[in-house]
């Protein structure tokens, strides 16, 4: 059979080469393994990178968007808005916060970002802070966010997962958290970051991100200091030097990554026109995006475990982005009498096609091609 003998078509492989494997080296002999140089010099990498003054180099994005709540002050009775079409780390992080997720419904569902006047009219007294999310690495115009934020006086944090080096990410909210899972458009592995604008935040964070002690152990080292306080509880929420080695690469490596996606992208929606119209690609072909995923729309009422099969049988993976939050059995109790009938119908007739940046553009025609046979049978 022809699909056996084919390469899995990987939903997003991480591509390193050589110069990771070095860095990760140059770390084991240098004998530095956490909260060193390499760990400062990929924040300031990454804060020059987004325009943001400060970069806080985290272990994952899930404790990042953790610590932007604790050190914004939000916690028991607070309420942050949330899309409930994200990853459950979003909504986890506001609970382990203490505080209360209110879902928001989605603008539509061609534009999977959560709707700006729906989330106005949640805000009441105990909103706090608003929680975005660039779904599939398509910018979610935080300017006009902030401008509401500001409005209700509350604070805007950006879950930039999906979107490292995005136009705008970073800039306009209050904080804003990256992962840098094996998955996502950069990776180490497991880790995250925040970027802020105020020194005194970034002060905070860097104390919060290591058990709340006043110094780190390489200003002891240096002799810069003898012993520390810790004036309020922190965690251990750290990365280590040798993730800090491959991020620094993989963020050189990052616009071209980002390049090759966005020439995939432009020809999965060529193709998909031409071959199966009514499968819908997401956004406007312009909105600015990064391109994490590649995001389709099926026509209503599609038997869409018969697409994801067929696609399987011919070594092609594909997912669905996302399961809603608000539907889970820890979460469907922060919904109430509300419902969210965009985000469900959504999540019925999403589904994610491989993208990453080793895919050809002949495995693009192959993915086109396997769902037309889907569709339509051969
Ligand atoms: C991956 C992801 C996270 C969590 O990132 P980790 O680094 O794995 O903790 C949070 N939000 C979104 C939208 C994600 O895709």
């Amino acid at each position: 059979m022809q699909t056996q003998q084919r390469q899995l078509l990987s939903l997003g492989d991480p591509y390193f080469d050589h110069q990771e494997e070095e860095a990760v080296q140059a770390v084991i002999k240098s004998a530095w393994l956490t909260n060193g140089e390499r760990v400062q010099r990929f924040e300031s990498e990454f804060a020059r990178l987004h325009g943001v003054p400060h970069a806080i180099a985290l272990s994952n994005c899930t404790v990042a968007l953790h610590l932007c709540l604790v050190a914004l002050g939000i916690g028991t009775s607070d309420k942050v808005l949330v899309p409930s079409l994200s990853f459950v780390a979003t909504t986890n992080a506001v609970i382990y916060a203490g505080a209360r997720p209110t879902f928001v419904d989605l603008q539509s569902v061609e534009v999977p970002h959560i709707d700006i006047e729906q989330a106005e009219k949640l805000i009441d007294e105990s909103t706090k802070a608003i929680m975005i999310m660039h779904y599939g690495g398509y910018v979610a115009d935080p300017k006009a966010w902030r401008q509401l934020a500001d409005r209700h006086n509350i604070f805007l944090i950006e879950d930039a997962a999906h979107s490292p080096c995005a136009p705008e990410v970073g800039l306009h909210s209050h904080m804003s958290a990256f992962s840098f899972f094996s998955n996502k458009n950069m990776t180490t592995g497991e880790g995250g970051m925040i970027l802020c604008h105020s020194q005194e935040m970034a002060e905070r964070l860097k104390k919060l991100r290591s058990h709340g002690m006043t110094t780190s152990t390489l200003d002891r080292y240096k002799g810069h200091a003898f012993s520390y306080d810790v004036p309020e509880v922190g965690y251990n929420y750290r990365l280590d030097e040798l993730r800090a080695a491959v991020g620094s690469v993989q963020l050189s490596k990052l616009a071209g990554f980002h390049q090759k996606r966005a020439e995939l992208v432009a020809h999965y929606r060529e193709q998909l026109q031409a071959v199966v119209p009514e499968i819908q690609p997401l956004f406007p072909k312009n909105h600015p995006s990064v391109h994490h995923l590649m995001p389709v729309l099926l026509p209503s009422g599609t038997d869409r475990q018969h697409v994801m099969q067929t696609l399987k049988d011919r070594a092609v993976q594909s997912s669905i982005h996302y399961p809603p939050t608000h539907l889970f059995s820890a979460h469907s109790q922060y919904l109430g009498e509300r419902t969210l009938p965009i985000t469900e119908e959504f999540a019925q007739r999403e589904l994610t096609l491989p993208l990453h940046p080793q895919l050809t553009l002949q495995d693009v025609d192959w993915v086109v091609e396997s769902l037309k046979i889907a569709l339509h049978g051969n």
